[in-house]
Parts: C-alpha cells; structure tokens; sequence
C-alpha cells in the first residue's frame, strides 16, 4: 500500500478471481466459461465496427437495447448495459444501499457481493442458507435491507423457482431486491417476467457464460424504468461510454443468433447431466446444478487435495478456501471433450488414494 491510498479503501479485501494462466496447458473448468467461440454473427458485427473505433461509443447503446428490449419483451427504458454484470451489480450495491439500507445475501453466495458492500461503504448482512445449500425464502421476507440473490446461486448452482422469486420480491416492498441471473440460461427460469408488476425488482444478466463474451464484458439489468434510471446516474457520473462498440454490435450479433445460443446452451446442459451421473457414480455429492458448473465434493479428499491434484493433471478448477464449502470443488462444465478428461482424471486420482 501507498502512503497515499485513501483512507477509505485502507481495509479493503478485494475480490480474488480465478486463475487466468498465461500458458494454455490448462484444462480451465475453473471460471464458468463457456467452452464456445462466440457467435460468427457477433465476430462479423464485431469487426466491422472495429473500424470505427476512433469514435467514442454510443452511451446510450441504442442499437443493442432496443434489439434486447424486444428479445425480451421489455420497454428500452427498462435495460441497461453494463461492462459485464458485476459493473450492474457495483451501480446497484452504490445506487440502492447506504448505511441506513444494509445489503442483504447468502452466506454462500458470489463472493464478490461483500466486495461490492466494502467498495460502497455499505454495510451487509449474511443469512445462512439452509444445511442442504437450499435458500429458506421465510428468511427473505421484510429484511430491511437491499436484497441480492443469484438465481441460480453460486457456486452451488441450485435455482429457486419464479413463485419463490416472487414470493421474496412481494415481501420486500419497501427494499430493492436484485435478482441476479448471470447462470439462469442453463436451467433456472428468469424473473424478468415480473418486472412490469413489481417497481422493486432488478434483474441482472450477462453474455459471459450462454453468449460465449466473457471477454467481451457485456451485462444488463431489467427493472421499473425509475430503478434503471437512477443506475443510469450513477453510470453517468462514473463511466459514460462504458460499453466498447465492438461488444455493443457483437452483442447485437449474440442476440440474433438465437439458435447457436440455444444449441450451446443445450450442450452444456447434457455435459452437466454427464459429468453429474459420472461424479455420483464414482462416490461424489453433486448438489443439483442448473448452472454452468456442478459443485461436488468426496469423502476420501478434501477440495484442496481435489483442487492440488487435478491441476497436476493439468486441469483447473475452483476451490474457494471457505467455512461450509471447503470440501467441495467448482467445476465449470466444459465441451464433451474436456469433461471425458475431467472424469478420467478424477477415476485415476481416486484410484490413486484407495
Ligand atoms: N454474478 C455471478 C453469480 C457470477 O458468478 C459472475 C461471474 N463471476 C457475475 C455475476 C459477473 O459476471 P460478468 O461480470 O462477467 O458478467
């Protein structure tokens, strides 16, 4: 730390993300994406409107919003894009919480909503989600605070159902409650639905994981155009141009093409299935996923060993070093491929320790 790091941000614990190795001998099943190129319509797109980068980028993006807005039936009023769904998320920790209005979330949740709180200065409360991971919707009802669930959740991967959504969203009218939809492609049913009914609802979603852009950072939220107009002054007061014209059009390009979207979407979920019977039958605990990603834990070896040991094997996933959840590892669901080496190297390591 600088002498000249601001006092503010002295005890702040920044997010850590995954491994990102340099070199590509890794197998990485390690950070939720997708295993697919992006769309060839999203590159065409994409590179075309390269060739106009020495202009600044549309900040209202209005191409991409009303192609979205009518992809999901919404008014363009209600969306906003965003670098990536965590810059979403960052504006609602900033716009919706203050020390009066705590943030609400799971104990085990996406780790970065405690970054988000500190960032903000905003304190957060933690509810315990039940033994089994479930979430216990009582718990969510009048928490007097702004409230953020990942739907499905991670790194557990298990969805709550629409009415459950709803059910929280009801009991809360007097708080934002986010819903955070980053993995809803891949089995969850959106809540998106509910945001003409409901002035308290924000929905989150991104094109990291089912549109193959992780690297293209490209997120949204969908609410009551009064919800998208107040994240819309914090962005104006932060980074107008936040979205880069190539991932504006290839974002357009992404939404298009709906049928390799729904095409890669559905070969994930049979590699989930796979990878799930496969893990069980070798003596795992899978929780079920309806994400990218299983989370899975064995009696013979802790996560860390699990963790260590692929990734001799040069295959790397997740383990978050966590009270309730150091046992299990994260493993980002792959192509077909990639996740017959994945269960081969796991039959051999559990060999290995028998
Ligand atoms: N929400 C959840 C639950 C996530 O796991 C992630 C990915 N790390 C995000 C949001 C943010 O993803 P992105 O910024 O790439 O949209």
């Amino acid at each position: 730390m600088s002498r000249f790091f601001s006092e503010k941000f002295k005890d702040l614990t920044p997010y850590t993300p995954g491994e990102q190795p340099k070199d590509t001998k890794y197998i990485k099943l390690n950070t939720n994406e997708s295993p697919f190129s992006p769309s060839p319509l999203a590159l065409e797109y994409a590179n075309e409107a390269s060739k106009n980068l020495q202009l600044y980028s549309d900040p209202e993006c209005r191409d991409l919003v009303r192609t979205a807005s009518e992809y999901y039936g919404i008014d363009g009023e209600e969306i906003l894009f965003t670098n990536g769904s965590d810059e979403i998320l960052n504006f609602a920790f900033s716009a919706f919480c203050d020390k009066n209005t705590p943030a609400v979330f799971a104990d085990i949740t996406y780790g970065f909503y405690p970054v988000f709180a500190s960032v903000n200065n905003v304190p957060y409360r933690e509810i315990r989600l039940n033994d089994d991971f479930t979430v216990n919707t009582d718990d969510y009802i009048g928490v007097n605070g702004t409230v953020f669930i990942a739907n499905p959740n991670a790194p557990t991967g298990i969805a709550l159902s629409l009415e459950e959504i709803e059910k929280i969203v009801r009991g809360n009218p007097g708080n934002v409650v986010v819903v955070d939809e980053a993995y809803v492609d891949f089995g969850a049913e959106s809540s998106v639905r509910l945001i003409k009914k409901y002035d308290n609802l924000l929905v989150t979603q991104t094109f990291s994981k089912s549109r193959s852009m992780a690297g293209a950072r490209l997120g949204f939220g969908m609410g009551n155009r009064a919800l998208i107009r107040d994240l819309n002054t914090v962005k104006y007061s932060t980074n107008p141009y936040n979205i880069n014209r190539m991932t504006m059009t290839a974002g357009i390009g992404a939404i298009k093409d709906e049928k390799y979207f729904k095409d890669n979407c559905e070969k994930i979920i049979f590699n989930r299935s796979m990878t799930t019977e496969k893990l069980k039958s070798l003596g795992f605990t899978v929780l079920n996923s309806c994400a990218n990603f299983v989370f899975a834990k064995h009696s013979k070896l802790s996560g860390e060993q699990l963790y260590l040991k692929l990734k001799e094997k040069g295959i790397l996933v997740r383990h978050f070093n966590k009270e309730r959840i150091s046992d299990f590892i994260r493993i980002t669901v792959g192509d077909y491929g990639q996740m017959q080496i994945f269960t081969d190297a796991v039959s051999k390591i559990l060999e290995e320790v028998q």
